[in-house]
């Protein structure tokens, strides 16, 4: 039996000044693998703000996902029932379109409010900074800010933005950035609308095919356009497993071999450029979750959820505790490599009374 949970009663936790003290919470699943505490880290969950969505014209009743508005309570509660210690917070990019001045002030609220709730619950939230990437200038500002003045751990951006590919030339300061930072960026999915007429119809194709595609066009035009080997160092974590591709890099390694158009800028293959990324755990099947650990090393997978979409997958601990894999492995995808990509400071003791008796 690598995993057990036990029960642990919370206690009230001290709100940042002039916050309202947030009330103890229920009882929280702890997860541990191989008889030791494992601080498990969603680094997959999402949030939108309110306020900053009325900017934008939009309205919290129109997004998807019960309880998405609210970083509190009741996701903490949720949390605790999930086994999971800690979110990475992101909030979908609905402002690639905006105009400079509007999202520049749609992304200040929202850094601002991130950074509010990881103050107000320390040890249960950290945050990914929105950035206005079709603003490439606006976005290292607004990701130098997240960081260095917000205490933000990286920054979540899409696919693409607004029909640019990340690889196009005018991307390349922001990575540049989020390398010297050696801050993580979490990419997430926004489907293929260019695709739509082929994917309606039944199966919610936009989704279910559409997001696995999205991400894997861009990690395509990552790997080739040497973006990767342009910056090596760059820590980029792909939503899905990283869609199709992370289960596929051969047939990219082959037209490398195969074809010089495909080496017009990739020096190596592309299965090593491939190799830097990392890739959350949402791939629903024990044998795929495997199959990214001996394809890319369970150094390079972390746990997420989806959080609070139908499309989620909300019992982590269960998914990863009950793989083929070493109990080492399992704590490094459940919370120990996320810690560490996200500079979250993890008890170094495996007795979950000290662990406890820190927060
Ligand atoms: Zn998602």
């Amino acid at each position: 039996m690598m995993l057990a949970a036990a029960p642990a009663q919370l206690q009230a936790r001290t709100a940042a000044p002039g916050k309202a003290r947030p009330k103890p919470a229920s009882r929280r699943r702890e997860v541990k693998v191989g008889g030791r505490r494992v601080k498990t880290i969603d680094v997959h969950a999402h949030c939108v703000i309110p306020e900053a969505l009325a900017l934008l014209g939009k309205r919290l009743d129109d997004q998807r996902g019960p309880g998405i508005g609210e970083v509190g309570e009741r996701r903490i509660r949720e949390m605790d029932e999930q086994g999971i210690d800690m979110e990475a917070l992101s909030i979908n990019p609905q402002w690639y379109r905006a105009e400079r001045d509007l999202v520049t002030q749609v992304v200040k609220i929202q850094n601002e409010r991130l950074a509010e709730f990881c103050a107000t619950y320390p040890d249960r939230f950290v945050a990914f900074a929105s950035v206005a990437l079709q603003y490439p200038d606006l976005a290292v500002q607004q990701l130098v800010d997240g960081v260095k003045r917000l205490g933000l751990r990286g920054a979540a951006v899409g696919a693409s933005v607004a029909g640019k590919e990340f690889s196009d030339p005018m991307f390349h300061p922001f990575w540049a950035k989020a390398e010297e930072l050696g801050v993580l960026i979490f990419i997430h999915p926004q489907s293929t609308p260019d695709l739509a007429p082929r994917l309606k119809g039944n199966g919610w194709l936009a989704n279910t095919i559409g997001n696995p595609l999205d991400t894997t066009v861009a990690l395509g035009h990552l790997v080739f356009d040497g973006v990767l080997e342009r910056f090596p160092k760059l820590k980029l974590v792909a939503a899905h497993g990283g869609g199709y591709v992370a289960h596929y890099p051969a047939r990219m390694d082959h037209v490398w071999g195969a074809r010089a158009d495909a080496r017009t800028v990739l020096k190596n293959t592309p299965r090593r450029s491939l190799a830097k990324v990392y890739f959350d755990t949402i791939v629903f099947d024990r044998v795929q979750l495997e199959h990214l650990v001996k394809l890319w090393g369970a150094d390079h997978v972390l746990a997420g959820t989806d959080y609070p979409y139908d499309m989620g997958m909300y019992d982590p601990r269960g998914f990863v505790g009950g793989a083929a894999l070493t109990a080492a492995d399992k704590a490094k995808i459940l919370g120990l490599n996320a810690a560490r990509l996200l500079k979250v400071r993890v008890p170094a003791a495996s007795k979950a009374g000290r662990a406890r008796a820190r927060r």
